[in-house]
């Protein structure tokens, strides 16, 4: 009795067990399936039958394969293919369900796993994976959009993430803080890229992002931003580092009070920029401009922000590079006009409404006699449909700013060798025999440039020895790329003279170092040659030093006699200015010459 008893109590303990069991599958959230070889379906819990029954098209689940049919038919031949006696036949098989088919809110995805239990059945396990299914889409939609705003080749945030992050900051209302924008150019990369190449110039525009980055470092980390700047770009944040363009850069810093702060910054990124980098092997200068924005609180476009920094920048620029220039409204209307002028100047071109004038440069004899055929300079002129003659100090610059100065300098160039070759034609003897003339930066970074210039030699006939190019002082004692195009210049028997000297940085104890045959003695000098004393020791420790150096001096800008004599009195060989001749056109500068050699002497 006692053990019948206890018997029942046991079974009455398994019942309740098996009870528990059968109650833990039915509430299982995950749906379990138990079928035969073949699928047919031999138990199933709740949650299967709520997941598979949308699919059954004749509203049984008498057979698991034939239900997935119209979604996985691939799963019946997996467990056909099965051949080990057990084991996992495949593993979250990602299932989406035909669109259509499913309620609002019902599942859009299934994830089966299907197991041999042993050689007679098999086993799914059945999960709606719509919720996963959309974390991932969001997570990939969020790579690919920090993609978008991405700089593929520094990883940092291009131009449409610093743009939005400027747009919220300038948006932002009731704050104190202010913010800056910094926009970055490097200069002079052009010739960079020239030299080191695709590849060298990429590596050399990482490198100044990482520069750019680490001098933030602690601005960054104040404005609790990741001390590397690579922030998420999606990410909203109080400053960043972008790369906008080729060699384009964009600083945002929020959090500052006083303009002073954004000059100091600036100020610190042209420090961290001033060391050179190595690319290849090879040290690299990369110095930059900087366009400085303030954010006067008043709101604004993004675009336009970027645009005065950009304005900015121009100035820093145009101020020679390696520095920084604060944004101030009136520089839009010199923008403006510029790239009024750069257009007209494309139609210049076309239109052939630049001309070359020529200044007599005359020879300056001890005993008073002026030489009228020692040379000329050659000069440009922009002869404007509406503006009239447009001086070459109003366009120089911007054509050197948008490329166009190599065009122009081609021009000036081929043109002058022309005239010089006809001269020589019609004058023979009183014929000048030396042509000037100018260079400009971008044309000397042109990497063809000597071959250009051996080309028109050969195409005009021109000698090389009677051409005299001329360069500013700062520009002959800038970088090593330059000398080398200098000395390559000097190789074809070309000559060389150093323009404006007194005006620039290069001083007298480094004249031995530049490859020029001539000095010419700024205008600022030898007009005050006659009054200040102080002007004539300059003048005459020039000329002296050059005369060692095997140098040949001009005195530019001879406007009385007094000057002349002057000049002459510290032995300049030559010289140039309005008392002898204005520059003229062609046909003017013959009959010039003609009636000096008709009255010699005459000044
Ligand atoms: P620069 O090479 O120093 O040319 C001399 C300038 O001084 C010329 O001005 C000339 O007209 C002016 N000048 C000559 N004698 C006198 C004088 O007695 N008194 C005064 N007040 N001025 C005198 P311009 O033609 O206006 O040229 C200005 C500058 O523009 C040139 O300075 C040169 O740097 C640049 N330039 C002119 N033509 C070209 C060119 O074809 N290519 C390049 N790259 N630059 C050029
Ligand atoms: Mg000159
Ligand atoms: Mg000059």
């Amino acid at each position: 009795m006692k053990t019948l008893h206890h018997e029942a109590a046991m079974q009455v303990e398994q019942i309740d067990a098996y009870e528990a069991l059968v109650q833990f599958l039915y509430r299982a959230p995950i749906g379990l399936v138990q079928t035969k070889l073949d699928g047919g379906v031999e138990m199933l819990n709740p949650m299967a039958s709520n997941l598979l029954m949308p699919l059954a098209s004749d509203g049984g689940l008498d057979n698991l394969f034939a239900v997935l049919e119209g979604v996985a038919p691939q799963l019946q031949q997996m467990a056909d293919a099965f051949e080990q006696p057990s084991g996992v036949v495949c593993e979250a098989l990602r299932v989406p369900l035909r669109e259509g088919r499913s309620a609002p809110g019902a599942p859009q995805v299934l994830s089966i796993s299907l197991m041999k239990l042993d050689p007679e059945r098999l086993m799914a396990a059945i999960t709606d994976a719509t919720l996963e299914m959309q974390r991932e889409q969001e997570n990939l939609r969020r790579r690919l959009r920090s993609a978008a705003r991405t700089d593929a080749l520094t990883r940092l945030p291009n131009r449409a993430a610093a743009r939005d992050q400027l747009q919220s900051l300038l948006d932002r209302q009731g704050v104190d803080d202010r913010f800056a924008l910094l926009f970055l150019n490097c200069d002079r990369f052009r010739q960079v890229n020239d030299t080191l190449g695709q590849a060298g110039g990429d590596q050399l525009l990482t490198a100044v992002g990482d520069r750019l980055l680490a001098a933030l470092a602690d601005r960054m980390r104040a404005a609790g931003l990741p001390a590397d700047g690579r922030i998420d770009p999606a990410a909203g944040g109080a400053g960043l580092v972008a790369r906008v363009g080729g060699d384009e850069f964009v600083v945002l810093l929020d959090g500052l009070r006083h303009p002073d702060e954004a000059e100091r910054l600036a100020l610190r990124l042209l420090d961290a920029l001033a060391r050179p980098h190595t690319v290849g092997g090879h040290e690299v200068a990369c110095r930059a401009s900087i366009g400085v924005y303030w954010d006067g609180g008043a709101g604004g476009d993004a675009d336009e922000a970027i645009r005065d920094a950009g304005i900015a920048m121009i100035e820093a620029k145009r101020a020679g590079g390696a520095r920084h220039v604060v944004f101030e409204a009136s520089m839009r209307e010199r923008a403006a006009r510029r790239a009024d002028i750069e257009a007209q100047l494309r139609t210049a071109l076309l239109e052939e409404q630049l001309f070359v004038v020529y200044q007599p440069v005359v020879g300056l004899a001890a005993d008073g006699t002026v030489d009228h055929a020692a040379g000329v300079e050659a000069l440009v002129r922009w002869q404007h449909p509406t503006r009239g003659l447009v001086p070459p100090f109003d366009f120089i610059g911007i054509a050197e700013e948008c490329g166009l100065i190599d065009q122009i300098g081609d021009f000036v160039l081929a043109r002058s060798c022309t005239d010089f070759m006809r001269w020589r034609a019609e004058l023979g003897e009183r014929a000048p025999r030396l042509m000037a003339v100018n260079l400009s930066r971008a044309q000397l970074a042109q990497p063809d440039w000597t071959a250009k210039v051996a080309a028109i030699l050969a195409e005009t006939g021109m000698p090389a020895a009677s051409l005299q190019l001329e360069v500013t002082e700062s520009l002959a004692a800038q970088d090593e790329q330059i000398q080398v195009r200098l000395h390559e210049l000097k190789g074809l028997g070309v000559k060389l003279a150093l323009d404006d000297f007194g005006t620039g940085y290069s001083s007298l104890s480094s004249l031995h170092l530049l490859p020029v045959d001539t000095v010419k003695i700024d205008r600022s000098f030898v007009c005050k040659a006659d009054t200040s004393h102080h002007h004539q020791v300059l003048i005459e420790a020039t000329v002296k030093v050059a005369q060692s150096l095997g140098m040949n001096t001009v005195a530019e800008g001879i406007e009385t006699a007094a000057q002349l004599d002057a000049v002459r009195a510290q032995s300049c060989a030559k010289g140039q200015g309005y008392l002898f001749s204005r520059p003229l056109v062609s046909s003017a500068l013959v009959e010039w010459i003609g009636a000096r050699f008709a009255a010699p002497g005459q000044a």
